[in-house]
């Protein structure tokens, strides 16, 4: 087996590492016990595992690879963390679809859901601009967001400039490390816009009088 990420999930001696659909933890799943595995013909094997944290303990139904020992597929499917707090609905929903999509292997889907996540929040925050970069742009004048991080969305295929960009054919190509890297970036920028601001009152009124 070659393991080619830290968050490779995969299948040793029975045991499934897996970063926990539920509780979200990384973890070792045992099997349940008197639930044989599955060995399809196909070679792929399939079986039944238990999330190891004793306050979790999720069932998850795993399919792996028997040459190379690595899962293949997951349900329920593991997620990406995202934190709602302070995000107006509308964008929450738009991002939890973009990590659904994402989940399930559908990345071209999940980047539109991550472009129309950041047109959302440039909506709610009124910032203006010839196309999505601009605006997020504009939103840098108003709240605190690295430039770094602005930079670094030039790169980002899933914001092309073009205003047809569902039809365009810079969507073709994008794949698993170009939505991750494009979910990472909008949490951030949600982070900046909504969640800076609660996080400074809280240390504000635990200031000592
Ligand atoms: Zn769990």
């Amino acid at each position: 087996m070659l393991i080619t990420s830290p968050n490779q999930n995969y299948v040793q001696g029975g045991v499934i590492t897996l970063r926990c659909p539920a509780c979200r933890q990384r973890g070792t799943f045992d099997p349940w016990p008197n639930v044989p595995d599955v060995i399809a013909d196909s070679g792929v094997h399939l079986g039944q595992r238990r999330c190891p944290n004793p306050a979790c303990r999720a069932h998850v139904f795993a399919v792996w690879s028997g040459a190379d020992r690595v899962v293949m597929v997951s349900y329920p499917a593991e997620r990406i963390d995202f934190d709602t707090t302070d995000v107006p609905p509308e964008v929450t929903a738009t991002l939890e679809e973009a990590i659904t999509c994402h989940a399930v292997g559908a990345f071209r889907a999940a980047a539109i859901m991550v472009r129309r996540s950041l047109e959302a929040l440039c909506e709610d925050r009124q910032a203006t601009g010839a196309n999505l970069k601009e605006r997020i742009r504009s939103l840098g004048s108003k709240v605190m967001i690295p430039s770094e991080l602005l930079d670094a969305l030039d790169d980002l295929r899933l914001l092309g400039n073009d205003a047809a960009h569902v039809e365009s054919k810079a969507y073709n190509n994008i794949g698993q490390a170009e939505v991750e890297a494009g979910i990472a970036v909008a949490k951030e920028v949600l982070k900046a816009v909504y969640q800076y601001a609660s996080l400074l009152r809280q240390l504000r009124s635990s200031k000592k009088p």
